[in-house]
């Protein structure tokens, strides 16, 4: 059985008072660790508090980003050993945000993830196609390729514990989902991938989260979907009341 995993991202929203609210609203409210995994992968700058005001609760932290260099001379960036140095436990990977505006490439998304495993962290790696390619019929073929790429020279351990994002990207922040069947069809296809390029046990253990417009009212009849695990959530995590209520769901 495949674990539920709810991770809001807040991407580049909230300032520190707002951020501490938010864990003090929903701290208590949290279902167990052993029914859903409940994540809020945060903006750098507020990680540490975060880490410190979650401490002895069942929301985990995640980061949004990071190099996949230990240390160096690489002005603005964090290193995977920083992250788990103050107990950051997800680090979301390949975002499509960071694949567009920052030049993050698949061969940089897969240095991050063995990063990742070398410190301890559990990479949520991100995967999508643009409205174009949707049309033109290279879905399948465009996720399928991100992730492969992703998780290429990674242990089937690992890969077992990665957590895969779908995120079409014409869906993110428009209000538009994708239908929970689509959804699960591409979903279903990037299992499918992973079988080939890992094995069918790994396959049938990686959770796959869906992401695009998530919210309260649809988030229910995605996780119902046989190959959806759970939801990577931009806009409505940023609430304390709707990130709540998509943890029900879970
Ligand atoms: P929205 O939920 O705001 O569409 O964002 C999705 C997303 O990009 C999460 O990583």
């Amino acid at each position: 059985m495949r674990k539920p995993i709810i991770a809001g991202n807040w991407k580049m929203y909230k300032n520190q008072a707002e951020a501490l609210q938010f864990v003090e609203a929903v701290k208590n409210n949290i279902p167990s660790a052993s029914k859903v995994e409940s994540v809020i992968c945060a903006p750098a700058v507020y990680l540490q508090s975060l880490v410190v005001a979650t401490k002895g609760t069942d929301l985990e932290v995640g980061a949004q980003n990071m190099h996949y260099e230990v240390e160096g001379a690489f002005t603005g960036e964090i290193s995977p050993s920083q992250l788990a140095d103050i107990v950051v436990k997800y680090v979301v990977l390949g975002h499509s945000e960071r694949r567009e505006y920052f030049n993050e490439t698949d061969e940089a998304v897969n240095k991050k993830a063995h990063a990742a495993f070398a410190h301890g962290l559990t990479p949520i790696i991100c995967c999508g196609e643009t409205l174009e390619e949707r049309e033109a019929g290279q879905t399948v073929s465009k996720v399928s390729s991100q992730i492969t790429a992703a998780i290429a020279g990674l242990t089937p351990e690992q890969v077992t514990s990665v957590v895969v994002a779908y995120e079409p990207i014409w869906a993110i922040g428009t209000g538009k989902t994708a239908t929970a069947q689509d959804a699960n069809e591409t979903c279903g296809e990037i299992r499918a991938a992973i079988g080939e390029a890992v094995n069918d046990y790994v396959a049938q253990a990686v959770r796959i989260q869906y992401g695009g417009s998530v919210k309260p009212a649809n988030v229910v009849e995605l996780l119902s979907m046989e190959h959806i695990d759970g939801a990577l959530v931009g806009g409505a995590s940023l609430d304390a009341a709707s990130y709540l209520k998509l943890l029900e769901a879970g």
